[in-house]
């Protein structure tokens, strides 16, 4: 936790200085160009691999970047709430669906119920990539090629 902590102090006296007049700018209100879903994978960081800069992405983060179907309910639903207030509170130009290589969330479709007892809510939420996991083997049996 000394990591953090260092980091945060050093993020204030050093990045923030470097930075100070983006984040003047931005301290009032924000007004991102992009809406940015990606995988919470560590090793994957919106900003850091499209160059941009605080207050141009508008990011949603979650396992394997999923986005589930719209759905008229109460449920708390923060990738759907998330969507909402970019396209209409903030008004986006873009969207963009970033996945990644070896993403254990999409690789986790091919665990055994035993592998995800543990783990309910994530095997719930991977749920979401039946669908097009169904498309792609289908495409492969339908290959005479196979891959
Ligand atoms: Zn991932």
């Amino acid at each position: 936790m000394d990591k953090i902590f260092e980091g945060i102090y050093r993020f204030k006296n050093e990045d923030y200085e470097t930075h100070k007049e983006i984040f003047q700018k931005l301290k009032d209100k924000q007004n991102p160009h992009t809406l940015f879903i990606g995988c919470a994978d560590s090793r994957i960081i919106p900003n850091l691999i499209t160059k941009t800069l605080p207050g141009e992405l508008f990011t949603v983060r979650n396992i394997a970047n999923l986005v589930p179907p719209y759905r008229d309910t109460n449920d708390y639903v923060a990738t759907t709430s998330a969507i909402e207030y970019a396209v209409l509170v903030l008004n986006v130009e873009n969207i963009v669906i970033c996945g990644h290589s070896n993403c254990g969330g999409c690789a986790s479709v091919y665990k055994t119920e035993e592998e995800l007892k543990n783990i309910p809510h994530v095997k719930k939420w991977i749920e979401l990539i039946n669908p097009a996991k169904e498309k792609a083997l289908q495409i492969c049996k339908d290959n005479p090629y196979k891959l």
